[in-house]
């Protein structure tokens, strides 16, 4: 059996803690690999060689680190198939969605390639006579990022593209069920130059997590995945002193206005529901059809389904692949039987499909008139299931999207442009598409949610990625002149006392 390892100090290092997990081809439903699970023990292995490094990394210039980052943007660029190959062999979503999510993680080297700008600080002269003021930005030091199945490579890069370009060491700890691509891209990072001990891999699963939120020479750890865990890793790191931001789970709604463009809205809301089966914290979960538009639209939506192709990731032909283990497609299905007991109306049944062979495979399913309190509204499904909630007024909609506890995406549907600006004025949401289903803000922007579906102050990547990993001095200076200098036992102060 295939062994995924550890990549620690410029190597890969097998591990030596006698755990391990499995790891599937989701499309084919076997076992290919197994993944080292790290111990404490592993996991300062790797936390000691970052510390080690860091000294020479925060001290190589910034063009340097350019030159690097430019050069990991070619060779990410140039190897985008191969890394999408693995992806899909062991996520399971098409390669063409794979290498999608690769496109939208190299617009985050793209933009850390700008950190001599976005390092800059600030500087006064003369802010009291003779005296300067300035501000200066720098790394924090070893940082941890701990990443879910769903982006094994594009929430990774979201993270270390700005935390390595900062000259911070950066240790990943990727989902344990797709692990290959964290070892693809940190060969990718040595060919840059990225020097041993600065980007590392650990794999593992709560003990590693553990380790890295207790270790003291972590400063920050960066998170994404369910929302329990993200609250909790927020607690408790939070609680160590380090700087913590935790990305959670999502339920989010797309609203349909009756003056939508009805085919653009069933196209986006079949995309945005479905692509990568319905495995994105971006996906749309909720379709909210407003007044008339309700009955129209869920045709249109059916209509669509029938069309769609599933199958392996790797054949060209196919739209949508396999859910990420045989556990969660099962788990996904239960939510059928469970909204249907609860008074929703199953109008496509994906598990009337059938598939050869023994991948996780699943079809599409649309429920209508979902109601708020019922178990496939409150939970986060993560799969190919999309609800269809009725509501008679704008307002009511907004009052139910305001109501849920999630606030990570959300969309409009209209050609009412003033209902689109009152929209954005009053959702409780961090992400709106104004008919754009799936607004996962360009790379120059940050990244986050709302509510339960972030917990920390600052969000992923863009502005706030170089907030989140850098810390502000201020200096305060004054150079010797004889011709001003003299005691003076007075608080500083920039003004004539009177
Ligand atoms: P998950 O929470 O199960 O796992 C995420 C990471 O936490 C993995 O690395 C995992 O090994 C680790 N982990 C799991 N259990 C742990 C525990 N008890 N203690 C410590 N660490 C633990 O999430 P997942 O199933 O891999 O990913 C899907 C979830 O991620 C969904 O809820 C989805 O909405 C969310 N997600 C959110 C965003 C966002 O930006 N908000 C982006 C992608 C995914």
């Amino acid at each position: 059996m295939r062994r995924i390892s550890h990549f620690i100090n410029g190597a890969v290092v097998e591990g030596n803690s006698g755990r391990c997990g499995p790891v599937f081809n989701p499309a084919e439903g076997v076992q290919t690999a197994e993944v080292d699970f790290a111990s404490a023990a592993e996991v300062d292995k790797a936390v000691e060689a970052a510390r080690v490094a860091w000294p020479a990394w925060r001290a190589t210039s910034l063009s340097r680190r350019v030159e690097v980052m430019f050069r990991a943007r070619e060779l990410f660029s140039q190897k985008r198939r191969d890394l999408g190959a693995v992806i899909t062999s062991e996520h399971g979503k098409v390669l063409s969605d794979a290498m999608g999510e690769i496109a939208r993680g190299l617009e985050n080297i793209e933009y850390a390639c700008g950190v001599p700008e976005l390092m800059k600080g600030g500087f006064s002269e003369q802010a009291s006579t003779g005296v300067d003021v300035y501000s200066i930005r720098q790394p924090l030091g070893v940082v941890a990022g701990i990443t879910p199945f769903n982006f094994p490579a594009m929430v990774p890069m979201w993270m270390f593209s700005n935390a390595l370009a900062c000259g911070n060491c950066f240790i990943l700890k990727p989902s344990e069920k797709d692990p290959s691509a964290a070892l693809f891209m940190a060969d990718l990072l040595t060919e840059a130059g990225i020097p041993p001990g600065v980007f590392q891999v650990v794999q593992g699963d709560k003990v590693a997590v553990d380790r890295l939120i207790e270790h003291p020479d972590i400063a920050a750890i960066s998170f994404v995945g369910s929302t329990p865990i993200a609250r909790s890793i927020y607690e408790r790191g939070t609680a160590q002193g380090k700087r913590v931001q935790a990305l959670g789970g999502a339920k989010n709604h797309m609203v349909v206005l009756p003056d939508a463009d009805l085919d653009m809205a069933a196209d986006a809301a079949v995309s945005a529901g479905y692509g990568s089966a319905g495995e994105r914290c971006m996906a749309i979960s909720v379709v909210v059809a407003v007044g008339e538009v309700g009955d129209k639209l869920v045709d249109a939506i059916t209509d669509r389904l029938g069309k769609i192709k599933i199958g392996g990731g790797m054949d060209e032909t196919s739209e949508m692949g396999p859910l990420v283990t045989r556990e969660h497609r099962d788990k996904v299905a239960s939510y059928l039987d469970a909204g249907a007991s609860e008074g929703a109306r199953i109008v496509a049944d994906g598990r009337s499909k059938s598939f050869e062979g023994d991948g996780f495979f699943l079809g599409c399913s649309l429920l209508d008139d979902v109601k708020p309190g019922m178990k496939v509204y409150t939970d986060e499904i993560f799969g190919p299931v999309l609800s269809v909630v009725r509501a008679e007024t704008y307002e009511d909609a907004v009052n139910l999207i305001n109501d849920n506890p999630y606030g990570n995406g959300v969309a409009i549907f209209t050609r009412d442009g003033g209902a689109a600006r009152r929209f954005q004025f009053e959702v409780n949401v961090g992400m709106v598409g104004v008919n754009v289903p799936i607004p996962v803000p360009v790379a120059y922007y940050s990244f986050g949610g709302w509510k339960s579906s972030l917990f920390g102050d600052t969000h992923m990547y863009g502005p706030d990625g170089v907030h989140f990993y850098t810390r502000t001095k201020v200096i305060t200076s004054r150079w010797p002149d004889p011709a001003t200098s003299k005691v003076d036992l007075g608080f500083p102060q920039n003004r004539e006392a009177k």
